[in-house]
C-alpha cells in the first residue's frame, strides 16, 4: 500500500515511510492511495474473531508491503496484551438502542492507548535493526500525552518531546504524563492553549533548518498509523451488533477529527455505517463547518472536556481532501487560505460528500453533566464527561432500530472532579495508577514561541548533542 500527501507535493511512501514520518515533508497528511475494501461476506467472517483478530483483518491491506500478516499479528497482540479488560473494547447496553464501546481499559485509562501501544511497536519494529534515531514532537490536550509518553518510555532509540498547555489539563493527566521518569521522556508545559501548543509542533515540523537536524516523527492523530488502529473497533462493535447486515450508527466525541475520521474509514472499506454523529462541545468548529458549510476558528473555550477543547481539527482535512476529489493541489490553497485568515469555506463537494453520513451535535456544559445523571441513574454506568457529549448527542440522533454506539473514550476517574459534580459519585483510581498522586513529577515550562520550544528540543535531543560533539 502506497500513502500520498493530502497537499500533493511531498513523495509517496509505503506503509513503513509514512509511519516513520507521521506528517508529510509538503505540510499534509498522508491517507493510503486507494480505499481497501472488504466484501459483506469478509465482514461477516469477523463475528466471532477476537479483537486481535479483528485488528490483523483489518489492518492487513494497510500495511501490506511493509509487514507480513503473522509480524502485523505479533505487534498487536503486544500493544493489546496491556489491556486490563480480556474483550480489550467491551461494549456495555445502556438502553434499548443505545450502547457504550469502552476504549479505556489501555495503560493510560483512554481510547489514545489503542492506537498508541499499537504505534509503540510499530516503531520499535521499523527502527530495529537501522541506526536511526527517532525524536517524537508531539502536542496535547491532555490525553494523547500520556498514552504517546506509556507507549514508547524506555524505548532505544526513540526520544519524545511532549507540549502541553499549562494548566489546562487534569490534575491525572498532566500527572500521567510527568511522572514517568525516563531519560528519554521530556515533558514541556507551554504557556498557551493547546491549538497554540499543536500550532509550535507543525511550526518545528514545517522549519527545514530545524527539522533537518532531526529524524522526527509524530504521535499526533496526524500519524497515518493511529488512524488505522481505530478503524478496528468500528468493525469490532458492528459485526457484534448485527452488522454487516444492519447498519450501525456512533457517536464520537469529537477534538481533532481522528476518531471519527477512522469511522469514515471503515465506511469506505464497506462496513454498513447509518450514521457518524460527531459530537463536541462548546468548542464547535466542525458542528458549524459539517452544518453551514463554514471553517471559521474561534478563541477557545476551556470545558470540563479538555480533550475536545480544540478549534482546528488536523483531521478534518484528510475528510476535506478526500471528498473534494483528492486535488492535493486545490486543498493545500484551501488550507493556506485557511492558515492565513483562520477561515474558510467548504466546497458543495466538500459539504455534499459529508452530509449522508455525518450528523453533528454541539453539547453545552449543562446537557453534559446532564448525560452523566442520566447514564448513572437509568443503567448504573458512571461516565466521564467527554463521553457523556457524545452520548447525549447519540440520544438526540437515535432512530428507532437502529443500534448506536456512543465510543466512550476516557475512564470516569481521569476526570473525576467533573464527575463528582454531576453525579456525586467519585471514582477511585484503578489499581495500575492508584499511587498517581504519590508519584514525583518532573517537567518543565517553556514559553509559547517556536525559539524557545526549538532550542529547548535542541539542547536535549541526543542526535543533536552527538552533532555538536
Ligand atoms: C482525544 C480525545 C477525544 C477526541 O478525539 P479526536 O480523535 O481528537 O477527535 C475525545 N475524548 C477523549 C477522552 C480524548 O482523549
Amino acid at each position: 500500500m502506497r500513502y500520498v500527501s493530502t497537499r500533493g507535493d511531498a513523495p509517496a511512501l509505503d506503509f513503513r515511510g509514512a509511519t516513520l514520518a507521521g506528517l508529510a515533508s509538503d505540510g499534509g497528511l498522508y491517507l493510503p492511495e486507494t480505499w481497501p475494501t472488504l466484501s459483506a461476506q469478509e465482514i461477516a467472517g469477523l463475528a466471532g474473531l477476537s479483537y486481535v483478530d479483528t485488528a490483523v483483518a483489518v489492518m492487513a491491506p494497510f500495511v501490506a508491503g511493509s509487514l507480513t500478516r503473522d509480524e502485523l499479528k505479533a505487534l498487536c497482540e503486544a500493544a493489546y496484551g496491556r489491556f486490563s479488560h480480556a474483550a480489550i473494547v467491551p461494549l456495555v447496553q445502556v438502553d434499548h438502542d443505545q450502547w457504550l464501546m469502552e476504549l479505556f481499559h489501555g495503560p493510560t485509562l483512554a481510547f489514545k492507548d489503542v492506537a498508541l501501544q499499537l504505534l509503540g511497536q510499530l516503531f520499535q519494529k521499523f527502527l530495529t535493526g537501522t541506526d536511526t534515531r527517532l525524536t517524537i514532537i508531539g502536542a496535547t490536550s491532555g490525553d494523547t500525552g500520556s498514552a504517546a509518553i506509556d507507549a514508547v518510555a524506555g524505548r532505544d532509540g526513540i526520544d519524545i518531546f511532549m507540549l502541553h498547555p499549562e494548566g489546562r489539563v487534569s490534575d491525572v493527566q498532566r500527572r500521567q504524563m510527568t511522572t514517568v521518569i525516563a531519560p528519554n521522556v521530556h515533558n514541556i508545559a507551554i504557556r498557551g492553549d493547546f491549538d497554540t501548543a499543536q500550532g509550535l509542533v507543525k511550526a518545528m515540523f514545517n522549519n527545514p533548518a530545524f527539522s533537518s537536524r532531526f529524524t522526527l516523527s509524530a504521535v499526533n492523530s496526524i500519524n497515518w498509523a493511529r488512524l488505522m488502529a481505530q478503524v478496528v473497533y468500528y468493525f469490532y462493535a458492528a459485526v457484534r451488533l448485527g452488522g454487516p447486515e444492519r447498519a450501525v450508527a456512533f457517536s464520537v466525541p469529537t477534538g481533532n477529527f481522528g476518531d471519527v475520521f477512522a469511522g469514515y474509514v471503515a465506511a469506505k472499506m464497506g462496513l454498513p455505517i447509518a450514521k457518524l454523529v460527531v459530537a463536541t462541545n462548546v468548542n464547535d468548529i466542525l458542528a458549524r463547518a459539517l452544518s453551514t458549510g463554514d471553517y471559521s476558528s474561534r478563541e477557545v473555550i476551556a470545558t470540563p472536556t479538555p480533550s475536545m477543547d480544540i478549534q482546528v481539527s488536523s483531521n478534518f482535512e484528510r475528510l476535506l481532501f478526500d471528498l473534494g476529489g483528492r486535488d492535493g493541489r486545490a486543498l493545500a490553497a484551501q488550507m493556506k487560505d485557511f492558515e492565513r485568515s483562520r477561515a474558510m469555506r467548504l466546497t458543495n463537494a466538500q459539504s455534499q460528500g459529508a452530509s449522508g453520513l455525518f450528523f453533528s451535535e454541539r453539547v453545552d456544559v449543562d446537557e453534559m453533566a446532564l448525560a452523566m445523571r442520566w447514564a448513572s441513574e437509568h443503567s448504573g454506568e458512571v461516565i466521564d464527561p467527554h463521553t457523556a457529549i457524545g452520548l447525549a448527542a447519540a440520544r438526540r440522533q437515535a432512530v428507532d432500530g437502529v443500534p448506536m454506539v456512543t465510543l466512550a473514550t476516557a475512564h470516569p476517574a481521569k476526570f473525576r472532579d467533573a464527575v463528582e459534580r454531576a453525579t456525586g459519585l467519585r471514582p477511585s483510581l484503578p489499581g495500575r495508577i492508584g499511587d498517581l498522586f504519590d508519584r514525583a513529577e518532573r517537567f518543565d515550562t517553556v514559553d509559547a514561541t517556536f525559539d524557545a520550544v526549538s532550542e529547548y528540543v535542541a539542547a536535549r535531543d541526543p542526535c543533536v548533542r552527538s552533532a555538536w560533539t
